[in-house]
């Protein structure tokens, strides 16, 4: 049920929904957000309000970092009471990033933060972003029979389809589908109707009050094992004294090489605290320690299964952890379980 009265915040963080083509050299260049309002001059007819605020200067979402995240947190915090739902244009690149990230520092959400953004310039005549951008503002407002927001949670919606935030991949560099939800099926389909999941949808905890995140430690990693992957470089990762957790992106179920140099690696790590998190490179599926023996090597040298989660909410989640100077033990605890439904575990 669309709420007349209600009103949204949209945050215009960059990337091409807002950009130009600058004529001298053609690359593409973010412009003033006015000329985005100009651009869709639909975003008038709704009866709703729309307040914007945009970051300054505008940036290309390879720029996006833990401080950007927290300056979004600041503007929805202190805009929280004041608004029914926040719509955040966000560049393509690392909008997973963002909305994993996103989800475990805005806790126990009782609005819509909803991220989207474009394949194609806003100005551009075929471009997706005006589907984009209305739609999220639509959901944003939604209200079910009793007035409560329909989405309380931290999502990504791209061409017709509404995703959890946290179990989104950016799949294609051209194609209007630009994201995917592997694990996890879509919240929403928007047709002629926007078609809600609702049985899919999480729901704040009624006795919990919302709270805003600040810390996160970029003191990660991720490792993408490949065939023939040197020791010696691996080794000098895992040397830093700085590094606390690892994401390491393993072959399907979560297999890795059966290499005395490589476990003794890993072996090492672990004694000394570090936190390995094991991920597929597969998209879909899940990582199972125990079903290969190159799997079961991990597991006994003290490897965390990181089971269906992403890439993007593995690593957002260990700066998370590590950022609120958590004990080992709690961070380990925390690790192995679903925080904000990033993952589905598989016993
Ligand atoms: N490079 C752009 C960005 O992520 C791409 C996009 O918006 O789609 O900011």
């Amino acid at each position: 049920m669309l709420d007349h009265n209600a009103s949204v915040l949209l945050i215009y963080t960059g990337g091409t929904i807002g950009m130009i083509e600058n004529p001298e050299t053609g690359i593409l260049e973010s412009f003033d957000f006015n000329h985005l309002k100009e651009c869709v001059p639909e975003l008038k007819r709704f009866k709703f309000s729309i307040d914007t605020i945009q970051f300054n200067p505008p940036i290309d979402s390879s720029d996006m970092d833990p401080d950007r995240w927290c300056m979004l947190v600041r503007i929805i915090e202190d805009n929280y009471n004041h608004y029914d739902g926040f719509v955040i244009l966000h560049g393509t690149d690392t909008m997973a990033y963002s909305a994993s990230a996103l989800s475990f520092m805005l806790e126990n959400l009782d609005k819509p933060v909803i991220l989207t953004g474009s394949q194609l310039p806003v100005g551009k005549i075929r471009t997706d972003g005006k589907e984009n951008l209305i739609t999220a503002l639509e959901i944003a407002v939604d209200k079910d029979a009793e007035g409560k927001a329909i989405v309380p949670e931290v999502c990504i919606f791209f061409q017709n389809y509404l995703m959890r935030g946290n179990r989104t991949t950016k799949i294609n560099v051209e194609n209007f589908k630009a994201f995917n939800s592997y694990n996890y099926p879509v919240l929403a389909v928007a047709g002629t109707q926007i078609r809600y999941e609702h049985h899919l949808i999480r729901k704040p905890s009624p006795k919990g009050t919302q709270r805003f995140h600040y810390w996160l430690d970029p003191n990660v990693m991720i490792l993408k094992i490949f065939p023939g992957i040197s020791k010696d470089i691996v080794q000098s990762i895992f040397d830093n004294p700085q590094l606390k957790g690892v994401v390491l992106e393993t072959y399907g179920a979560g297999n890795a090489p059966e290499r005395k140099d490589l476990l003794e690696i890993w072996t090492r790590a672990v004694k000394r605290g570090v936190v390995i998190l094991n991920v597929s490179q597969c998209a879909a599926g899940t990582v199972e320690m125990n079903r290969y023996k190159s799997g079961k090597i991990l597991a006994d040298s003290g490897v965390f299964s990181g089971y269906d989660m992403t890439t993007e909410a593995a690593v957002t989640k260990l700066m998370f952890l590590f950022g609120h100077e958590m004990e080992l033990e709690q961070v380990k605890q925390q690790i192995a379980r679903p925080l904000i439904g990033e993952v589905s575990i598989i016993e």
